[in-house]
């Protein structure tokens, strides 16, 4: 069922490039992991997963080990998708090969104080709040962005990627496209003015993944199409 709901989510980012005319081997599906067991995920690494999503630093730590010893050899790569606070940077700077929501000076000079040297550069990609919102995270001001930017790149263990977002959900699959071009058109204007390419833009989750494809998504990151609906234990939940 699992692998079965993965290849479906694969089948729809091809048919998604096709129409866009993108190489779906620019696309990296990630599989997000929140609230499901370690088993799921060592399922979908049998079928050649690599990529998984995590939005709470203790669930991840707690998964990475669980699945490290059923699999002690296989290449797993976690991303951590969440609201970091500063106090979890460490584990994120030893565990995480991608963070994707980074919104604040303040978390970078602990990162890159703990990322170990052996490993390499932790990829990082800033969030945006793209839409303004309120009760959202991600940062909305040009001037912000810039400056969080040029803090990442003074570090050589972190590597600015690119930009992440979650747009306000809109069940308009041509309106799911605006803030997803306003995404790009952002990291455009970002990766000239520090004259570097910032390949990453992550964005695209379940029910708008083919507009953010559309738009220039180069991660999807996919948790309800392939893992089915999460426990609704979710809102209760803290880090
Ligand atoms: C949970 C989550 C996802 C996955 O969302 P689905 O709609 O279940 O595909 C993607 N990105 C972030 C940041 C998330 O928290």
């Amino acid at each position: 069922m699992l692998t079965h709901r993965l290849h479906h989510v694969k089948t729809r980012i091809a048919t998604a490039c096709a129409s866009a005319g993108r190489d779906p081997s620019e696309i990296t599906l990630l599989a997000v992991s929140k609230f499901h067991p370690a088993s799921a995920v060592v399922t979908l690494a049998e079928a050649g997963q690599i990529d998984f999503g995590e939005n709470y630093v203790q669930e991840m730590l707690t998964k990475i080990h669980e699945t490290s010893e059923q699999m002690p050899l296989y290449p797993f790569k976690w991303h951590f998708i969440g609201p970091l606070q500063s106090n979890k940077c460490k584990e994120i700077a030893l565990y995480a090969d991608t963070l994707h929501s980074l919104d604040r000076i303040k978390l970078v000079e602990p990162l890159a104080r703990y990322r170990p040297s052996n490993l390499p550069p932790l990829t990082v990609c800033l969030q945006v709040n793209i839409d303004d919102e309120q009760s959202k995270a991600g940062v909305t001001d040009w001037q912000d962005l810039l400056t969080l930017a040029q803090e990442v790149q003074k570090h050589e263990s972190l590597r600015l990627g690119g930009l992440m977002s979650i747009p306000t959900p809109n069940p308009d699959p041509i309106a799911q496209r605006a803030p997803f071009m306003r995404l790009r058109v952002l990291r455009d204007r970002l990766a000239e003015h520090l004259n570097i390419t910032l390949p990453l833009l992550s964005m695209g989750m379940s029910a708008d993944l083919e507009a953010a494809i559309h738009e220039g998504a180069t991660i999807v990151r996919i948790g309800t199409d392939i893992f089915g609906q999460r426990p609704v234990k979710e809102q209760q939940k803290s880090t």
